[in-house]
């Protein structure tokens, strides 16, 4: 009795377990593709940039160093001189549950309630 008692709670136990990994490998899927999904808008943003840079350069608009010095004047309005400027899109808070989430998240990585 007691045997059978104990292995219905490992069984119980093993399937908790199954189902937090289930979880777990969904949400690092979720956070993989997040990171694809940003690294694809850097490459595009940084395409962007050069080509913008690259037309005013040759169009004489700028010079490299008069691009260089405006760049730091934008860069320090954050407080910061560390090259790079904050985003405008902040953390997503969960309606729900009340938790942040990345900026480009759709579902919240707490509860599952859409964003
Ligand atoms: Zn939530």
């Amino acid at each position: 009795m007691l045997w059978s008692v104990m292995g219905l709670a490992t069984k119980r136990e093993g399937a908790k377990i199954t189902a937090l990994e289930a979880k777990t490998n969904w949400k690092i899927e979720d956070a993989r593709s997040d990171i694809k999904e940003l690294q694809h808008e850097i490459e595009q943003l940084n395409l962007v940039v050069k080509s913008l840079a690259t037309i005013c350069q040759q169009a004489g608009v700028f010079t490299e160093a008069q691009f260089q010095d405006l760049k730091d004047f934008i860069d320090i309005q954050d407080g910061n001189l560390d090259g790079k400027a904050k985003s405008e899109l902040q953390p997503r808070t969960c309606a729900k549950c009340n938790r942040q989430n990345q900026k480009l998240a759709k579902k919240c990585m707490w509860c599952e309630a859409d964003l």
